[in-house]
């Protein structure tokens, strides 16, 4: 239900917001939309290449869904099949007025249907806030198509940016736990006590330095490029004024995150370690530990971080030039003990025996070609997300693992039984 009457942290009332979102089609994109949709009376425009994961949003109801001809969010959501690289209609999207909204949406929607007088009224407001989430963002690419990776990130970055500059249109933009790169204490000898100390590990926005690898080992391409479009975009809040918040999420995951290889995606594609070991789990093959799968990392729950993405929208006050860690300290393991838990839950919901043997070793240059590098450990520091917004986790890791991985079974493993049936001999 998209509610009336609501009210930010400091019970002032949140006046319904127009929002262009760029990489709405994405995992996070996709679960930004439904909440918006569901729980808030906001407008987005959506832009992004793909719509595949916001198709439910975009699409009418089906006859199973009812026998009212609309959502209740109809109008709210408009998709813009745009590549941000090469259209120069995504400046008009952000700069865009009361009247040059009205007159787009006047163009788009009368000529396609009546019932657009009846949601009009709902998006003749001005653009409130750009959210940037477009992104090369799978480490598989990042020492491979480095190129690619540092264009998407940093390039295709700076037009958003200068538009919101220019034109006093306030940013949101994800940028990645990666930028902080390895921890103090990676570089100290391997029993040393103070890898213990939290001032040798935990990740805090305002103190802990970036520390990246050498240049050949690509995989820094993508952290080094979030890091300059960072410094970017600090730059024009100090200099030009521009309204601007930072996201660096910590290994957010749920459903629909990346794509299953040879299902929704290329066969031989590498997804994010989800998708990876979802596969692995779904074709009944041993789940790859890249070098023994030692590296920790915190996973928060996608439902859980989306709150704080909502609440940076709706308290700008609170959450204007700040950079926020969004993670859940509390949900640390390392990628073994991931493939361990993952194994078990789904084992539990598919009801499938786990394979004698789970996991086997890979090496990274194996898996993942020359040049990777990895982050040892990622624990944020939650004070200035807490501080500012109030905002904590709640999802324990087997909680989150259980919904996502009853998701993926029920999504994928027909896809998976068809794509890998033996021809029956005629
Ligand atoms: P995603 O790949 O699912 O979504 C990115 C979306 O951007 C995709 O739908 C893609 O089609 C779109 N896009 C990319 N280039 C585009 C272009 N040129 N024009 C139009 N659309 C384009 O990734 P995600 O997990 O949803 O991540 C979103 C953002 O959050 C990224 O900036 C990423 O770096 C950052 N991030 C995410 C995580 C995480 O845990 N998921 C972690 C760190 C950082
Ligand atoms: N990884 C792994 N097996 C896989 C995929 C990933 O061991 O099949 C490891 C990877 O080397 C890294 C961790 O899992 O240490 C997390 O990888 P992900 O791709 O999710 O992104 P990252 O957290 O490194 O940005």
């Amino acid at each position: 239900m998209a509610a009336a009457g609501r009210l930010d942290l400091d019970g002032n009332p949140i006046r319904p917001m127009t929002i262009c979102m760029i990489g709405a089609g994405g995992f996070i994109g996709s679960h930004l939309c439904e909440k918006l949709m569901a729980e808030t009376p906001h407008t987005v425009l959506a832009v992004d290449v793909y719509s595949d994961k916001i198709k439910h949003l975009l699409d009418p109801p089906t006859a199973a869904e009812g026998q009212q001809a609309r959502h209740s969010w109809d109008g709210r959501i408009q998709f813009h099949r745009l590549n941000i690289k090469h259209d120069s209609r995504l400046e008009g999207l952000i700069k865009m007025s009361d009247l040059e909204l009205v007159s787009f949406i006047r163009r788009k929607f009368f000529l396609r249907t009546c019932s657009t007088v009846v949601v009009l009224p709902s998006l003749t407001r001005n653009l409130d806030v750009t959210i940037n989430l477009a992104a090369i963002c799978t480490p598989a690419d990042y020492n491979t198509r480095p190129l690619d990776t540092i264009y998407s990130n940093f390039i295709d970055a700076l037009p958003v940016v200068r538009y919101c500059s220019e034109n006093n249109k306030r940013l949101i933009h994800f940028s990645t736990c990666e930028v902080y790169g390895k921890t103090i204490g990676s570089f100290l000898p391997k029993d040393h006590p103070l890898r213990k100390e939290p001032d040798f590990y935990v990740l805090t926005e305002d103190a802990s330095p970036c520390i990246f690898g050498p240049i050949e080992k690509q995989r820094w391409s993508y952290a080094c490029a979030k890091q300059l479009i960072e410094r970017l975009i600090y730059g024009e809040g100090a200099e030009n004024g521009l309204e601007f918040t930072i996201v660096r999420p910590f290994n957010w995951i749920g459903p629909r995150m990346d794509f299953i290889p040879g299902i929704d995606g290329p066969s031989e594609g590498v997804p994010r370690v989800l998708a990876c070991f979802s596969n692995n789990l779904l074709r009944r093959e041993p789940l790859k530990l890249v070098d023994g799968g030692q590296s920790q990392r915190t996973f928060v729950y996608i439902k859980d971080a989306i709150e704080a993405v909502l609440l940076m929208i709706e308290n700008p006050e609170r959450a204007n030039g700040h950079i926020f860690n969004v993670g859940n300290p509390n949900n640390e393991v390392t990628v073994k003990q991931l493939a361990e838990i993952m194994t078990q839950v789904y084992s539990k919901v598919s009801g499938e025996p786990p394979l004698e043997v789970a996991t086997i070793d890979v090496s990274s240059k194996e898996f993942y070609g020359e040049g990777y590098d990895d982050s040892d450990k990622r624990i944020p520091d939650m004070t200035i997300i807490n501080k500012q917004l109030g905002w904590n986790p709640k999802t324990s890791l087997w909680d989150l693992l259980d919904s996502t991985l009853t998701y993926q079974h029920r999504t994928y493993a027909e896809a998976i039984k068809r794509a890998t049936a033996k021809p029956v001999a005629s």
